[in-house]
């Protein structure tokens, strides 16, 4: 005989009745099973807001209301209007004593446990009562009962504790007087010696199932509710969560004691002693096989089986000389709290013995801490303790499996992608059971905790990368380009998936939580978009506050530099082709670099230099290994090379550049490439990452303009003083020419001192031979002195810079 539970969500609506019937109906049994329901989703909740307004004096009779409109709906969908009468009749009566005592308690302004736990009541009492009505269309068996006095308790209202051995012998009195019919049970709901209903606890209608399961030695109980089963976490936070086969009832325990809801923990320790299975399975995916709880689980590869959470915590802190080598301290402490109800979901002590820190329930916290004045009271005006306080805004996050017992390195791991993450740990905790490891952790940061422990430790699942871009120019475009289509290769090859989940230019920013999509995403900003705004952009992205976060900067522009610190900070790390940031003052571009590296972030600017060749990686390599770098000589402007290549026969200088610019090889404005602004900036950063603390101003820039086109003050004025100045452009062709040399713009680094200067080199030297808008770089160092080592290849254009920030990206995901 099975036991099957439905919950809150299974009895919802209509419709989600509907299925259960289903499920009844196609269900292949043996037996008759026996069917546990809780109260219609979001009814314990509504009682408990109507008990707190009566004892507050204010209305409720209007939430009655919809409490009975919920259930009414439901007996007018789902039976004939001739059979309506005698349930509607029924539930009117429920409602009618619950409203007596919502006035009891709206009169005396006064709601205590008991009677909180007798207006609850009613919520499992309605649902099953009418389930069961509409059940009898298709089992004429179909039996109500009111579970509550079968279960027997204790007096502790809210959360009372079982007396096993009675209950069960009341439910198999019941059962052999009942076996042929088809049961409907309430629960959640029982009562104690006195007859007084009392409450198993929040979620305790699968401890109810669990319960009738042990007393009838049921073959399997199943926990029918609305998810696959128990998932690696909560689907509601991680997206990614995926369904867990089978677990121990020890891991079951864990993951549902730290707050996987879809079970309520007490309810193993029935089905654990009697040996039954648990399955939990899925009322609106009857597909589904379940997920299975039970003894002698298969060997699994998984190094954890799930991350739970508890999202509000508070703690307390215990300290002081009076604890010092104290034995029994803490046995004293934790029994007390123990006797006066107060629940610890976890303690950790420091080895001094110094302190103690402990978690409760925020509820229970003020409680926690009068008791402790009231039992420590000596101690304390003594100062051998200190006066505890308490600090709210807390979760917890476990990590649980037994598999943990066995791998070494799961808490560095754990540690580390909290770490990188930027998120501060309060306290740690180990259960004795090395079942499980237990963080507290700021309540802000719980979802990037819970998402980045996640991607941390099912290494193969696809690993999300959250983006968020600054720029929809040339290089914007061209990586969202690229990201669309390398997408599915991404995800099959480097387990990575990358989500724009914000993106800005200087009119309109859109921020998605589900992530942009890339197929349309310019109608996207341009429809949805607000009005731009850097700092508030920064903001959201920042409160967003998601695991594995880049901040992508494809601007050439000031303005965001100014970020960059905060957002460093915030853990994020960032990719820019923007190369002000790094080729401003000195102090900047270190504090940058620490910024990253004290936050365990990445900060990549590979497009700084070159475009996508790889320059300064492997100066990086270089440096990293121990060479030392003693001359740099480089050709880094791809528009100069482009335009010197095409400066040919009688086409005008001018022409050349407003073709490099129209092919968008220039920087936004060419007067920064022809004045050697931007060769300057790239040589400082080369020379910056080969160890030199250079400024600006250290960089002599030989000109190869003629001041008056140095002097335009736009770029229109710059174009006409182009052409004002042919002859200029004309002699350098004409005089390289005769001696068969070719025009080269040249930066060099030597003795810590940077110079770019134009030169006229013949066939003999290396950077003759060099087309398009070719790069060359040659490194000169203590390994390569005989033949430097050369990098050469294209240095600008959109695809190939998208390209080089695209792998930056992509680098972040492979740490
Ligand atoms: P029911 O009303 O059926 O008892 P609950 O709301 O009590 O359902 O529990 C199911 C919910 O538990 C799911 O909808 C899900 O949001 C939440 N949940 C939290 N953690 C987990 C987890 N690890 N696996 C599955 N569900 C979880
Ligand atoms: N209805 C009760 C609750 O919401 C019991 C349960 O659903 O398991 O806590
Ligand atoms: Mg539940």
């Amino acid at each position: 005989m099975n036991i099957l539970k439905f919950g809150g969500t299974s009895v919802g609506s209509a419709q989600s009745i509907s299925a259960l019937m289903d499920i009844l109906i196609k269900g292949k049994h043996a037996e008759h099973p026996i069917v546990v329901l809780s109260a219609m989703g979001g009814v314990t909740n509504t009682l408990l807001d109507m008990a707190e307004s009566a004892r507050k004096g204010e209305d409720y009779a209007e939430t009655l209301k919809k409490v009975e409109d919920k259930h009414f709906e439901v007996i007018r969908a789902l039976l004939p209007a001739s059979a309506q009468n005698p349930v509607l009749t029924k539930l009117k009566i429920y409602l009618n004593e619950l409203e007596d005592i919502l006035q009891a308690v709206y009169n005396l302004k006064e709601l205590s446990l008991q009677t909180k736990d007798l207006i609850l009541s009613y919520g499992e009492r309605c649902s099953t009562m009418m389930v069961s009505h509409i059940a009898r269309q298709y089992f004429a068996n179909a039996l109500f009962v009111d579970g509550s006095e079968l279960i027997k308790t204790d007096h502790n209202f809210g959360q009372a504790k079982v007396n096993t051995e009675l209950t069960e012998n009341l439910i198999r009195d019941f059962y052999a007087g009942n076996n042929d019919k088809l049961l409907f049970v309430t629960g959640f709901i029982s009562s104690n010696d006195e007859g007084r209903i009392t409450t198993l606890g929040r979620g305790g209608s699968d401890y109810t199932a669990a319960i009738w399961g042990a007393a009838l030695g049921a073959d399997e109980i199943e926990i029918w509710t609305d998810v696959d089963g128990m998932l690696t976490a909560d689907p509601r936070i991680v997206k990614k969560a995926f369904s867990l086969p089978e677990l121990s009832y020890t891991e079951a325990m864990e993951l549902s004691y730290f707050g996987a809801k879809v079970i309520y923990p007490p309810t193993m320790i029935p089905a654990f002693l009697k040996k039954i299975p648990i399955v939990i399975k899925n009322t609106f995916n009857v597909d589904f096989p379940g997920t299975y709880i039970r003894h002698n689980v298969h060997a699994s590869s998984l190094p954890i089986k799930g991350i739970s959470s508890i999202d509000e915590i508070s703690i307390l802190n215990l300290s002081g000389s009076g604890m010092v080598g104290k034995a029994g301290f803490s046995g004293r402490l934790f029994s007390m709290l123990s006797r006066e109800q107060v629940n610890v979901v976890l303690i950790t002590q420091s080895s001094s013995e110094h302190s103690i820190t402990f978690a409760v329930k925020p509820a229970d916290a003020l409680k926690a801490l009068a008791l402790i004045n009231k039992e420590f009271e000596l101690e304390l005006q003594a100062r051998k303790l200190e006066y505890p306080e308490v600090e709210n805004g807390l979760s917890v996050l476990a990590i649980v499996g037994e598999n943990m017992k066995r791998t070494p390195g799961i808490s560095g791991r754990l540690f580390s992608a909290l770490g990188r993450n930027g998120v501060n740990i309060r306290a740690i905790a180990q259960g004795s059971s090395e079942y499980n490891i237990s963080v507290i952790l700021s309540r802000s940061d719980l979802s990037k905790a819970v998402n980045a422990v996640h991607d941390a430790f099912y290494a193969d699942l696809k690993k999300t990368l959250n983006v968020f871009c600054l720029g929809t120019g040339n290089i914007g475009k061209t990586l969202f380009k690229q990201l669309q289509h390398q997408m599915p290769f991404l995800a099959k090859n480097n387990d990575l998936q990358v989500k724009v989940m914000g993106v800005s230019n200087t009119r309109k920013m859109y921020l998605d939580a589900e992530g942009i999509d890339l197929n349309n995403w310019e109608d996207t900003l341009n429809e949805k978009g607000e009005q731009a705004d850097l700092a508030e952009f920064i903001k959201k992205m920042k409160s967003m506050n998601l695991a594995n976060c880049v901040f992508v900067d494809n601007t050439a522009s000031h303005n965001p530099i100014r970020h960059y610190l905060d957002v460093l900070q915030s853990s994020i790390s960032v990719v820019t082709c923007n190369k002000i940031g790094n080729s401003a003052e000195y102090d900047q571009y270190v504090a940058f670099k620490e910024a990253a590296r004290k936050h365990g972030v990445e900060f990549y600017y590979e497009t700084n230099v070159g475009a996508g060749l790889p320059i300064i990686r492997t100066l990086k390599d270089l440096m990293l290994s121990g060479d030392r770098i003693n001359r740099i000589e480089a050709i880094l402007s791809g528009t100069i090379s482009y335009i010197f290549n095409n400066f040919k026969g009688d086409r005008l200088f001018s022409e050349v550049v407003k073709e490099a610019q129209d092919m968008g090889y220039t920087e936004p404005d060419p007067r920064d490439d022809l004045n050697g602004k931007d060769f300057m900036r790239k040589m400082l950063i080369l020379a910056r990452d080969a160890g030199y603390a250079l400024e600006e101003k250290d960089v002599a820039i030989e000109s190869m303009l003629p001041p008056a086109c140095l002097a335009a003050s736009s770029v229109a004025e710059f174009y006409q003083e182009l052409e004002n100045n042919a002859a200029h452009f004309e002699n350098l062709k004409n005089e390289a020419a005769k001696s068969n040399k070719v025009l080269r713009y040249i930066g060099k680094l030597e003795d810590g001192k940077v110079a770019i200067t134009l030169q006229m080199v013949d066939d003999s030297h290396p950077f003759y031979m060099l087309s398009g808008s070719d790069n060359i770089i040659s490194f000169t160092t203590d390994r390569y002195k005989e033949r430097p080592l050369v990098v050469k290849g294209p240095g600008a254009g959109a695809e190939v810079t998208a390209a080089g920030v695209f792998a930056d990206i992509i680098n972040i995901g492979k740490r």
